[in-house]
């Protein structure tokens, strides 16, 4: 370093990144508040007059701040300019009267017709990857839950009451899966139907270590899967599976294709709007179990094609995962369906088993050349801060729909549609109240079955599953 002729530059120094880095973030713990009012430039002008030996350039200062941004503002990181999604080049047999539109949100769905209220538009039988529950996967391997469904084989209520039920019971459901062929003759695995035995193309080489094959070694599969499971890891569970169907799909390589469509980014850029600072420890951890998990990933496979040759690709995979499953599992059309706090269709599922696939139902009237939309929260009840922050964390935007512009500004034009919308859907008759603006608990109490618990079903994971490590 170039020292200059200087009476205080032995007491000068020039701080690195991350001292100004740690810095700013104590400053601003020790300050909120103020912190919350300051400008770039008075936030740089307090900063020196706090480290006045700093040799800092106030242009210095601003693209650290820039680059580290979602460390110091980590409400403010929102990566959606990072998601890259594209229309694939092969037919998803999407209906006909819809299409696929690329715009600012990237894939969108629209409507060439009006639709009815309460309409089914589509529905997919079968998803493009179907992933169980990994936390089933220890019942799946015993053969007390499907070993592809993962649907539990002893009928309980309970979970918990599973040890209780009593041997001859799982002799007799033995018995019955045994003489209906439903069980495996080389593990312990049994299916809960001809058409999970059917659909299991990939048993035998991921579970067998018997069954040889040039393409995966089940003894890493069986590693790896066990290390998904310490670690309660289903994103990359499911990516484990998903490179097993792709590398036995058929030609030309449609689920590849598709797959590769998704809307994708890297599940370390994701991380970063979750985790800010405080989470150094949690940090490592993660970067471990990426590391370790990528490399028990290139195990299983035996050809070079099929590995990744560097990490970025495979957190690319995992956010690809996180950013798209439904309750799991992978749907090609469904897919494409972007977001709205105040959706115009909702997602059911076709039977009791979440195998038997999922359907779109219109929530209201849709005109033509709309943009179908549902809802991706947990719970639609939300406030706009909560519903903002779950969205920006797990998807990377900042919604902008028409009921989040109303509650940021109840006043404004928007709050007149928002009002027609909720009155064309069904028996929502709200507008009686003296005041001006509609009453948003009203308006959208009709939201909560857009939870993933619908009515009749007892889907096997509640919570969402989008933000995997
Ligand atoms: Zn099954
Ligand atoms: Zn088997
Ligand atoms: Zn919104």
């Amino acid at each position: 370093m170039e020292i200059r002729n200087n009476d205080n530059v032995k007491d000068q120094i020039s701080p690195n990144e991350i001292e100004i880095l740690e810095f700013i973030k104590s400053f601003k713990n020790s300050n909120i508040d103020e912190f919350k009012k300051l400008t770039i430039n008075k936030l740089f002008q307090s900063i020196k007059s706090l480290n006045n030996n700093w040799l800092i350039s106030e242009k210095r200062f601003k693209s650290i701040l820039k680059k580290y941004e979602y460390l110091i503002y980590p409400e403010n990181f929102y990566y959606s300019s990072d998601i890259k999604s594209f229309i694939p080049s092969i037919d998803l047999n999407l209906p006909t009267n819809l299409y696929l539109k690329l715009n600012s949100k990237g894939k969108s769905l629209f409507t060439k017709t009006s639709i009815d209220s309460n309409s089914l538009i589509f529905q997919e039988l079968e998803p493009l990857f179907f992933i169980p529950p990994l936390d089933h996967l220890n019942l799946m391997k015993l053969g007390k839950a499907c070993i592809y469904c993962g649907n539990l084989l002893l009928i309980t209520n309970d979970q918990s009451s599973l040890s209780s039920i009593t041997q001859s019971k799982r002799k007799n459901l033995k018995k019955s899966n045994i003489l209906n062929k439903l069980d495996c003759n080389s593990c312990q695995g049994i299916w809960c139907s001809i058409n999970c035995k059917k659909k299991d193309i990939l048993h035998q080489y991921l579970r067998h270590s018997t069954h040889h094959n040039n393409k995966i070694k089940s003894s890493q599969w069986l590693k790896f899967e066990n290390f998904c499971l310490e670690n309660n890891w289903q994103a990359g569970f499911a990516i484990g599976l998903i490179q097993s169907y792709i590398i036995f799909d058929d030609f030309p390589p449609k689920k590849k294709i598709i797959w590769d469509s998704l809307a994708t980014v890297g599940q370390d850029i994701r991380y970063k709007a979750k985790f800010s600072n405080n989470n150094e420890l949690k940090e490592e951890k993660t970067n471990e179990i990426w590391s370790n998990g990528f490399e028990l990933f290139n195990s299983i496979f035996n050809q070079l094609e099929n590995q990744f040759d560097d990490l970025s690709k495979y957190l690319q995979m995992i956010g690809t995962y996180n950013l798209n499953n439904f309750n799991g599992s992978i749907y090609s059309i469904q897919s494409n369906l972007n977001h709205s706090c105040i959706p115009n269709c909702k997602i059911e599922f076709i039977g009791n088993n979440l195998i038997e696939g999922i359907k779109l139902i219109s929530k209201r009237d849709i005109m033509i050349d709309e943009e179908l939309s549902i809802n991706y929260l947990n719970n639609s009840n939300h406030l706009l801060v909560e519903r903002q922050e779950e969205l920006r964390i797990k998807y990377g935007f900042k919604c902008n729909c028409d009921r989040c512009k109303l509650e940021i500004n109840p006043n404004g034009s928007i709050a007149k549609k928002v009002r027609k919308l909720s009155m064309n859907s069904d028996n929502n008759n709200i507008g009686n109240n003296n005041s001006e603006r509609p009453d948003i608990i009203e308006l959208t109490k009709d939201m909560k079955d857009f939870e993933l618990n619908v009515d009749g079903i007892q889907p096997i994971r509640r919570k969402s599953v989008r933000f995997d490590t």
